[in-house]
């Protein structure tokens, strides 16, 4: 029998690359199944989720700036595509019987809840996945930031930060060095001071600054965010 889980509640930031699949932009209908059932399968050992999406599989702002585009239009687009990675993860959700909402940073009203800190929460208590759409609704910030925003707003035990390719993080990029060494466990000053690849700075300070403990896990097997929940240690951890 599976021990009781270890969080009440938990934020997980999902990377628009973690819904693409082997594809090579979009949402990937197997993936978005397979996310769908490892978070439901916690959800129904008690778990609150609330879900924050990313959408560079589909759109960064940072490349929309490399073309001579205004930033702040880019990343508007950006912000936009989380909502188009959104829509199919709630649809996946609840194909399964799972019941979701999804609640925008941008204000898209027959689309999606606008964001209302009290009324997430709510939703969590009853069971219900949030899904956190068009990252903080601001120019110049990621949703990484979104997800540390979020997660000291609604008071998330700690953030499930997934990763794909690679295990956690490492001292170097275990993708062009074959020798880096997966890390278990790092401070966030530690992963500041050194650049480590957790979440982008302004995103990793906030979660310093409020305590918020950061799991950095592979969810290409998406086993994974059930075995945190379980209490085992999976990819990296990173505490003040
Ligand atoms: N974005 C933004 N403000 C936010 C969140 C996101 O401007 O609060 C824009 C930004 O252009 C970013 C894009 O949305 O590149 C997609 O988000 P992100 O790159 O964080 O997605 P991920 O890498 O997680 O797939």
């Amino acid at each position: 029998e599976a021990p009781a889980p270890v969080f009440g509640r938990i934020l997980l930031k999902l990377s628009g690359e973690s819904l693409m699949g082997s594809l090579d932009y979009g949402t990937d209908p197997e993936r978005v199944k397979a996310v769908s059932a490892a978070i439901k399968a916690v959800v129904d050992r008690g778990v609150q989720v609330a879900i924050v999406v990313g959408g560079g599989n589909i759109y960064r702002g940072m490349k929309g700036a490399a073309a001579g585009m205004d930033r702040a239009t880019a990343d508007y687009m950006g912000m936009l595509a989380t909502v188009l990675n959104a829509l199919p993860l709630q649809d996946g959700l609840e194909r399964l019987g799972q019941n979701t909402r999804v609640m925008s940073a941008l204000t898209i009203h027959e689309v999606a809840e606008p964001y209302i800190r009290r009324r997430a929460m709510r939703h969590l208590e009853k069971g219900r996945v949030v899904i956190f759409a068009a990252g903080t609704g601001n120019p110049f910030f990621t949703t990484d930031t979104a997800a540390a925003l979020r997660s000291v707003e609604i008071h998330a035990e700690a953030i499930l930060m997934a990763k794909n390719g690679v295990e956690g993080v490492y001292d170097d990029d275990p993708r062009e060095n074959p020798e880096a060494m997966l890390l278990r466990h790092v401070t966030h000053m530690e992963a500041l001071q050194r650049g480590l690849k957790v979440m982008d700075s302004t995103a990793l300070s906030l979660c310093m600054d409020n305590k918020v403990p950061i799991h950095v896990f592979n969810m290409d097997d998406e086993r994974n965010i059930d075995r945190i929940v379980s209490g085992e240690r999976v990819g990296t951890l990173v505490t003040s």
